[in-house]
């Protein structure tokens, strides 16, 4: 455990973040809506964390809960010297709130769990070993996962075939909440839409070395999940951006500019034999396909040439303009 809290491993992202690294580990858990869980939950991975030798901060976001979730949480903080409660100012979803939670992290490493009981706080231990032994990122395994069959574990087996293939990560089970990251590795992501489970694809397109353990899964207890079938969808427009970004989120011009020059000159090739045919040879070219063609050709390609040059742009705006948060805090209680 030492080497892994070890501040050897200071990189510049360290030195770039936002908050000083003052504990060994930070766990987040976005809560919305859970408040019969919430003393069960805080209870079972503060016992946890003091079995561990490491200094800890527990930091609960509430994603603007309307069952008294926040009340309960403010008061929990505002006893308890290590938990701080992050109150985000409406629902934003569970994406926006694990950036939150990351953003005030002040731990070398971050640890997520849900808030419903369904993980088990005291897999914390063995995913930390785990990410000591050299790892960046290591997540949960729901190997003997507790959820209904047809509309969780189905539609669950699809997506994480399918990120597999598309993102080029191999992992069994990218739902599954429990993980734990090296600070740096978080901080250095931007987080959108349905974003969350991507993680460990967005990280492993910024080169994180990533690997996954088995961890025990419940039922959930009390409330009821916050998602339904629709999720599916949402999932597969994701993985179709995190796609793009990763093939060609740096080098737009590469695909679109080449496209376009390449109609462009094809174009104004056939142009030119049309136009020999006309002025030289005398023939009428008004009723041949070729005309069209090169007509199509030319116009689709100088779009294409300008959509790239327009991407290129926004590519840059896009690296350079990262300090914007996606969530706004109404207040912090410590
Ligand atoms: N969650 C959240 N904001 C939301 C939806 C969910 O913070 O808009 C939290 C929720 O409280 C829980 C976690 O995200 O701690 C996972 O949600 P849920 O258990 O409903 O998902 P499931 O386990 O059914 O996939
Ligand atoms: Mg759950």
């Amino acid at each position: 455990m030492n080497s892994l809290f070890s501040p050897h491993r200071s990189s510049t992202a360290i030195a770039q973040s936002r908050t000083a690294q003052t504990y060994d580990l930070s766990v987040v858990v976005p809560i919305y809506n859970e408040h019969e869980s919430i003393h069960l939950l805080i209870e079972r991975i503060i016992q946890v964390l003091q079995t561990m030798s490491c200094t800890y901060e527990l930091i609960c976001v509430d994603d603007g809960s309307t069952d008294g979730s926040s009340d309960v949480l403010k008061q929990i903080a505002q006893q308890q010297p290590d938990i701080k409660a992050v109150l985000l100012r409406r629902n934003y979803g569970q994406t926006a709130a694990m950036a939150a939670g990351f953003h005030q992290a002040a731990g070398r490493v971050v640890v997520t769990l849900d808030g419903d009981l369904q993980n088990d706080p005291a897999d914390i231990p063995r995913l930390l070993d785990k990410l000591s032994e050299g790892y960046d990122l290591v997540s949960g395994w729901r190997k003997d996962r507790q959820d209904h069959a047809v509309t969780r574990l189905l539609p669950s087996k699809i997506a994480n075939w399918l990120i597999g293939h598309v993102t080029g990560v191999d992992l069994h089970d990218y739902g599954c909440s429990l993980k734990a990251y090296r600070t740096e590795v978080v901080r250095d992501l931007n987080l959108y839409g349905e974003l969350h489970r991507f993680l460990p694809a967005l990280a492993f397109i910024e080169g994180a070395r990533i690997t996954e353990i088995p961890v025990g899964h419940h039922a959930r207890q009390f409330g009821k999940s916050k998602y339904g079938l629709g999720r599916t969808l949402r999932v597969i427009m994701d993985l179709l951006t995190i796609y793009f970004m990763k093939t060609f989120l740096t080098r737009p011009m590469h695909v679109f500019g080449v496209f376009g020059l390449g109609c462009i000159i094809t174009g104004t090739a056939i142009g030119l034999y049309l136009s020999f045919e006309k002025f030289i040879l005398l023939n009428t070219i008004g009723d041949r396909p070729l005309l069209m063609l090169a007509v199509v050709l030319l116009i689709s390609g100088v779009q294409l040439f300008s959509f790239g040059l327009l991407a290129e742009l926004m590519m840059r705006t896009y690296h350079e303009s990262q300090q914007r948060p996606i969530y706004r805090i109404r207040e912090i209680v410590e």
